[in-house]
């Protein structure tokens, strides 16, 4: 199915508070939810970003799509069962232009869900894919990477001055 480029929904637009609601999930994978899947392939690479929340394009329902450099993933009502370890690195966010900041996510993560067609599938992921499976999924329940940063650095107060001159530099993360 030929798909075509949607509007990015952005935090400062009109209707920016969608990206604050929790998206349903999909009760039935039909044609018009492959349709917007395939919309929602084009718009990511349209945007050179390596994932997409449904909710990004306005349609508050419960599916994302990932590349991590790997081909594309796609989950329908996914679901995390399993993270291991933590990994820490520079996010971004196709709603969110502009900003960058630090997150710490789990390093391994499992999702279960759906395909494109609704076959029942399990995603796992690690490093950057799973960095993206877990900022998509946030996507899902209203959550952004900023209200992440947020945490971490209140968490992060730190006492003793952060080693930050001294650790090596890392390239800006990719939007998502
Ligand atoms: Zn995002």
């Amino acid at each position: 199915m030929r798909g075509y480029v949607r509007r990015i929904v952005t935090l400062g637009d009109p209707d920016g508070a969608v990206l604050r609601s929790r998206s349903r999930p999909i009760p039935v994978v039909d044609r018009a939810i492959r349709r917007l899947i395939a919309d929602m392939l084009v718009t990511m690479r349209r945007a050179r970003g390596v994932g997409l929340a449904a909710v990004q394009v306005g349609v508050p329902l419960r599916v994302l799509i990932a590349d991590a450099g790997t081909g594309p993933v796609v989950v329908v009502n996914p679901r995390t069962r399993r993270r291991r370890g933590s990994q820490v690195g520079q996010e971004g966010c196709l709603s969110i232009p502009g900003t960058y900041g630090t997150v710490r996510r789990a390093q391994e993560v499992e999702v279960h869900g759906r395909n494109a067609r609704g076959r029942r599938i399990i995603v796992r992921g690690a490093g950057l894919l799973a960095r993206v499976l877990q900022h998509e999924i946030d996507h899902l329940n209203g959550v952004l990477f900023i209200d992440r940063i947020a945490a971490e650095a209140r968490r992060a107060r730190p006492k003793e001055r952060p080693v930050g001159e001294a650790a090596p530099s890392r390239k800006a993360g990719s939007a998502v």
